[in-house]
């Protein structure tokens, strides 16, 4: 029979109680998974540390693949015998044609009482196989896996990576601030895998213009949230854009920006309960990034900020956004950062955000009003 073998490695390594409900946890998101992908699951079941997953593999190896917790996969054959000849006889069956004319290493695992090792097996089908291809420890071609539990035999030789991370909803939820561009759908992912759900703020002050694209964005990263259904929240920001403009010093502007970021962020977190903001700043990356500009950013935030690219350089970043699949959605957003980038000042004073918070205090408290007054 085949079925498709879960690991989790850093879910068993948990305390007893933390243990069951994350396993649970990521066992419910495999459902969820298997029916957004419209996948037949005929048979979920947990065993000592892994989870077994019985029905169409094929569809199943893709509608895990996104999900958080999994560390690896393996789609395997299963059987069960009732001595170490069945395992033989099964293992040249389903492998000499893999191993003809190419070097190999079987390699055994066992759980339970058996009147033979793991290693017995592991010489056993190598000699037997060893009439097809050639054995090679060291560095084989093909690696073939026997896992042997009680009277059952599980075959594999493929072992696929997952996420890896917490399973969705692990940790609760916090508001991703989403710009489009290739860093923050990142972040984003780094603390969905983390095992929090994401809503997405996109403060929009651009109009029409670009607003398709990212939500095309969101929707890329959205293929992550198994076992959640996030929120996109797409804010008109125009005015604020405008206030920016024309009350505050131009090499001030982009941080006064970020600022109303923010603070927009910290009121719409507190309004849909999630308990961080998270943002794609990385530190240095751009003028409102340093060490100062960060921390005078902060100044009387009290929600909790959350920077996972903070010590990512560029190039780390973009690897990330092309395997997450977010990249080339990411560059087809407009770039309108340009608007306020007039030499800004790196050193930010606490002074500076006082100003800027005086001379942005309506237009915020107006665009709070209506995010609330659409919610409501
Ligand atoms: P990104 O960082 O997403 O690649 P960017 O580099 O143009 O875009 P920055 O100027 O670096 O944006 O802004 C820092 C962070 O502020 C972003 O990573 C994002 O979390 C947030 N942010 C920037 N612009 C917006 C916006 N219009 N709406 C919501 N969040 C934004
Ligand atoms: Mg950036």
């Amino acid at each position: 029979m085949r079925v498709l073998i879960v690991r989790y490695d850093e879910i068993a390594i948990k305390s007893n109680i933390v243990r069951t409900k994350l396993e649970k946890l990521l066992m419910q998101n495999i459902i969820v998974g298997a029916k957004k992908f419209n996948c037949n699951l005929e048979k979920i079941q947990r065993s000592q540390g892994r989870i077994l997953l019985y029905g169409d593999i094929d569809c199943l190896k893709l509608s895990t693949s996104r999900i958080f917790g999994i560390r690896s996969i393996s789609p395997s054959y299963e059987m069960t015998f009732s001595s170490i000849d069945d395992i033989v006889s099964e293992a040249e069956k389903m492998w000499k044609d893999k191993v003809t004319g190419r070097t190999f290493a079987v390699r055994t695992r066992r759980v339970g009482k058996h009147n033979f090792t793991s290693l017995q097996v592991s010489e056993k089908v190598g000699e037997k196989l060893a009439n097809y291809g050639k054995v090679f420890l060291e560095n084989p071609d093909i690696s073939l896996h026997i896992e042997i539990r009680d009277n059952s035999a599980f075959f594999f030789d493929e072992i696929l990576e997952g996420p890896g991370g917490l399973p969705l909803m692990a940790e609760g939820k916090a508001l991703a601030l989403i710009s489009g561009g290739i860093d923050s759908p990142v972040a984003a992912w780094m603390i969905m895998k983390r095992g929090v759900a994401v809503d997405f703020m996109y403060c929009n002050i651009t109009g029409p213009i670009g607003e398709k694209e990212v939500q095309e964005v969101v929707n890329r990263i959205g293929q992550w949230s198994i076992g959640y259904t996030s929120h996109f929240y797409s804010i008109n920001c125009l005015k604020i854009a405008e206030v920016i403009s024309s009350n505050i010093s131009k090499r001030l502007q982009s941080i006064a920006f970020k600022r109303a970021l923010y603070r927009i962020g910290q009121e719409l977190a507190k309004k849909v309960n999630a308990g961080a903001i998270v943002t794609g700043e990385s530190l240095a990356q751009v003028s409102s990034q340093t060490l100062s500009s960060l921390r005078s950013l902060s100044f009387g935030m009290d929600t909790l900020i959350l920077r996972p690219l903070i010590g990512f350089d560029k190039l780390e970043i973009i690897k990330l956004a092309e395997k997450i699949g977010t990249f080339e959605a990411s560059i087809k957003v407009p770039e309108y950062c340009s608007m306020f980038s007039h030499h800004p000042k790196t050193k930010v004073k606490l002074e500076d955000i006082k100003e800027i918070d005086k001379q942005l205090d309506d237009v915020i408290n107006n665009v709070i009003l209506q995010i609330n007054s659409k919610m409501d």
